[in-house]
Formats: structure tokens, C-alpha cells, sequence
């Protein structure tokens, strides 16, 4: 069983520096406290405890190379000894534009961001100036950053959130207004009849969404659903927007966008595009996004294309190839079946769904989620529990049911985490 006292000692301590001892609220997460780590090789993490433990993290998805790939290390270093920041173009952010322009359908040009949350602010912004219109109609359990106008029924308590055909807008924060509302509109997701009712009132200018719900749940969209939302909006003048944050580069190589082969009007991502950097794209048609350039849009900051995390990126696309794909979809599938065993052998109830390199597993549920009322009944405690175990055993997974895998996490990972898992099943179960 493994320990994490230095851990615990060094967050006291600290704490009294940085609140709560980390720097992102995301991280306090787990039961034991927040973690703290010296390094990371592969689909492992070492711990001050001197613990190694395999990383379903994934640095919140965005590792999907895993830890320290040798590829993008040797490329940041090589771009550090040219410079660290020009305040002006260089040749390394317009090959990085090429590539993703290149694989994403929707991309004709690109801008270049640092965080998901900043690029769905210039998502926002372009679509009300392109449309002239104001709301931006958004669903339960979304994600699009942590900015007061768009940090609404993220993870709403079902008590707070009205009905299922007119959900409340709960806030995600407190220091929220509801002013910061006022441009949003929410619905459940998966509901192709409610959007289309919405749109129809003429007043929406964009439908913001993730074509995959992966940061609640691993929720794929119902047939149709993504078919159907583009048409309404090209019918009621509404740009489509697809936040690809989590499944950009993970669902493969040409995201949620080609794995389901619907090609919205903007799409953002941030997250796996840069294997931890950061590094964060808004993409889209030509007209729209030249508006940056000539429509009156701004679009700033002083750290995008910063040339390290733009080497990074290239760096990491290139090792992004179909073989890559076809090579980790296999440890992610091996491990996803047989954690449906394992839970099933401890006669866990379970709903193990998702995608290859992304997927999350919801304890007491009947059948899959199909949004997020149906994702909130499940037993979160429960699940805690086995996660909180499972770190006990040597598997670091999120609390919320997430798993992200990545190419370093081999068969001889998979058999590793399978036989924690049971050991985390009986231990629960007990
Ligand atoms: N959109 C989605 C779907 C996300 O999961 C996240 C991050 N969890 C964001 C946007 C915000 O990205 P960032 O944390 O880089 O600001």
C-alpha cells in the first residue's frame, strides 16, 4: 500500500504560500489530499514519497504521448537555445499551423492561443460579431473554461437545475452574477427536437458544445444528434462551435470532427494538440476568422505563438500518425474491457463508456448516459472510493470517472493497472 506523508507535509506547508497548496482548483480533488511530484517517464509519475505510479491523468489529458516524450524534449530544447519570445512571427508557429490545418476538417486558418479557456472567450466573441446576435446556447455539464460569462451548469447539483426541458443556469463559482449570464441560454445535450426549437427563435448566435461530453462522463453523441444541430443551425443563421479541448487529437487524429465526420464553423482545442504545453488553437472557416484581421475582432496575448510550446507542438504532431493511433487505441481498449471485468467479477455495477484514449467509468448506473441528468445519478462516492483505492495500489485515475490513456501506456501498463483494479474491488468491496 503505498504512502503519501511527505505529500501531505510538504501541501500543510505550502499552504500557507499558495491556498490549498495548488495552483489550479482541479487538483485538490482527491480524498487523501493533493499530490506532489519530482518527475514523470512514460505512463509514470514519481511522488516525493518516492511512490511510481501509472497515470491515467494524463496532465488532464493532454499527455497523450505520455510523460517526458524524447521527441518533443529534444525539440523544446533545441527552440529554447534560438529564443524564448519575439513578440512577432516566426517560421515555427506557421509550420505548426500548416499541420493543423492540414488534419482538422474544419481548420482553413487557425489562431494560436494558450489555454482552452481563452480560445472559447475568442469563440464567443467571434460568433457575436459575426452574427450581430448575443446568446450563446450552451448544455449541461459542458465545460468551455473557467470564465465567469461561460462557467454555468458545468456540474450542477440536479436540485438547483429546474427542469430537464428548461434547465436553470447554475453558476460554477461563487463571485458569479448573474449579469454574467445574460448571453447564455442552456439545454440538455443529446436533444436534437430542443435545439431546434431554440434556434428557431432567431436570436442564437452560436451553439457551443463538445461533440463528445468527455468532461462530464464519456458521452458520445446520439445518431443524428451532431447531423442534425449543424443543419438547424445553417438553417436559423447560428455558427456551430465544437469545443475540441478533450477530444482533439485524442479521438484521433483528426478529433471529434472527423471521428464523427461532421465539420462545425469553429472549433477550439488546447489540451493533447501540444502533449502539455501550452498550447491552445481556435480553427475555422476563412470568412470567419479573418474577421481577426479585418472584421474589428481582437484577438490577443502576449504569449501566443510562443515559439518553445510551438516547437512542442509541431514535435508532437509529428509523432501523432495513424500508427500511433492504432498502436495506443489497443492498450485503451484491453484496458477498458477488462476493467468491465474486473468490476464485474467484485459484482460492482458499473458503465464503462467512451472512446479508446479517453473513458470513464460511472459506478451504479443500469445502462450508458446519455447526458448529464443521467450521469449525475450515478454513485460518485462509490467511485471515489475505488479511485482513492486504486492510488493505494499504484493507479492514479480523477475522481469524476475519467481515464485518459496514452501511447506509453503498454500491455505490461494494462496488466499492471488490471490487477490494481481488482485488488481496488476487493478492497471496496469489503
Ligand atoms: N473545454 C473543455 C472541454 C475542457 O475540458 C477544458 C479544460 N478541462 C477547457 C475547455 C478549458 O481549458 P483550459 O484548462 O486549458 O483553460
Amino acid at each position: 500500500m503505498l504512502k503519501f506523508d511527505e505529500s501531505a507535509r510538504i501541501i500543510a506547508q505550502e499552504s500557507r504560500f499558495v491556498p490549498g497548496g495548488v495552483n489550479s482548483n482541479f487538483r485538490l480533488g482527491m480524498g487523501h489530499g493533493p499530490l506532489v511530484f519530482t518527475h514523470g517517464e512514460g505512463a509514470y509519475l514519481h511522488d516525493v514519497d518516492g511512490n511510481k505510479i501509472i497515470d491515467y491523468y494524463c496532465g488532464m489529458g493532454a499527455m497523450v504521448l505520455g510523460h517526458s516524450p524524447a521527441g518533443v524534449q529534444a525539440a523544446v530544447k533545441a527552440q529554447v537555445d534560438k529564443g524564448i519570445l519575439f513578440a512577432g512571427q516566426s517560421q515555427v508557429e506557421y509550420d505548426a499551423a500548416h499541420i493543423i490545418c492540414d488534419r482538422i476538417p474544419s481548420a482553413e486558418k487557425l489562431r494560436f492561443g494558450s489555454s482552452g479557456s481563452e480560445v472559447a472567450q475568442a469563440a464567443m466573441r467571434l460568433s457575436r460579431a459575426a452574427t450581430g446576435r448575443r446568446t450563446i446556447l450552451k448544455f449541461e455539464g459542458h465545460y468551455h473554461g473557467w470564465f465567469d460569462n461561460i462557467l454555468w451548469s458545468t456540474a450542477p447539483a440536479l436540485a438547483d437545475a429546474g427542469s430537464g426541458d428548461h434547465p436553470a443556469l447554475v453558476p460554477g463559482s461563487k463571485g458569479q452574477s448573474t449579469a454574467d449570464a445574460d448571453g447564455l441560454d442552456i439545454l440538455q445535450w443529446n436533444d436534437l427536437a430542443a435545439v431546434e426549437a431554440r434556434l428557431a427563435r432567431g436570436d442564437v448566435a452560436a451553439v457551443l458544445m463538445e461533440a463528445a461530453m468527455c468532461n462530464q462522463g464519456a458521452i458520445s453523441p446520439l445518431p443524428g444528434y451532431l447531423e442534425g444541430v449543424q443543419a438547424a443551425c445553417r438553417k436559423h443563421g447560428t455558427i456551430l462551435i465544437f469545443d475540441e479541448v478533450i477530444t482533439g487529437f485524442r479521438l484521433g487524429q483528426k478529433g471529434a470532427q472527423g471521428r464523427f465526420n461532421v465539420t462545425p464553423d469553429l472549433s477550439i482545442f488546447a489540451k493533447a494538440i501540444a502533449n502539455g504545453f501550452p498550447v491552445a488553437a481556435i480553427v475555422g472557416r476563412a470568412d470567419l476568422m479573418d474577421l481577426f484581421a479585418t472584421g474589428g475582432v481582437l484577438h490577443g496575448g502576449t504569449f501566443n505563438s510562443q515559439p518553445v510550446p510551438m516547437a512542442a507542438m509541431l514535435a508532437t504532431q509529428l509523432a501523432l500518425t495513424p500508427e500511433h493511433y492504432e498502436k495506443s487505441s489497443k492498450y485503451g481498449v484491453r484496458l477498458r474491457d477488462g476493467l468491465r471485468s474486473v468490476l464485474a467479477d467484485a459484482g460492482i455495477k458499473a458503465q464503462v463508456t467512451g472512446f479508446e484514449l479517453m473513458f470513464h467509468v460511472a459506478f451504479g448506473l443500469d445502462a450508458p448516459a446519455q447526458n448529464y441528468r443521467d450521469l449525475a445519478k450515478s454513485d460518485k462516492a462509490g467511485y471515489a472510493r475505488f479511485a482513492q483505492a486504486l492510488l493505494r495500489n499504484g493507479v492514479r485515475v480523477l475522481e469524476r470517472g475519467a481515464w485518459f490513456v496514452s501511447s506509453e501506456h503498454n500491455d505490461e501498463v494494462v496488466d499492471k493497472t488490471l490487477e490494481a483494479a481488482r485488488a481496488a474491488a476487493m478492497e471496496i468491496a469489503q
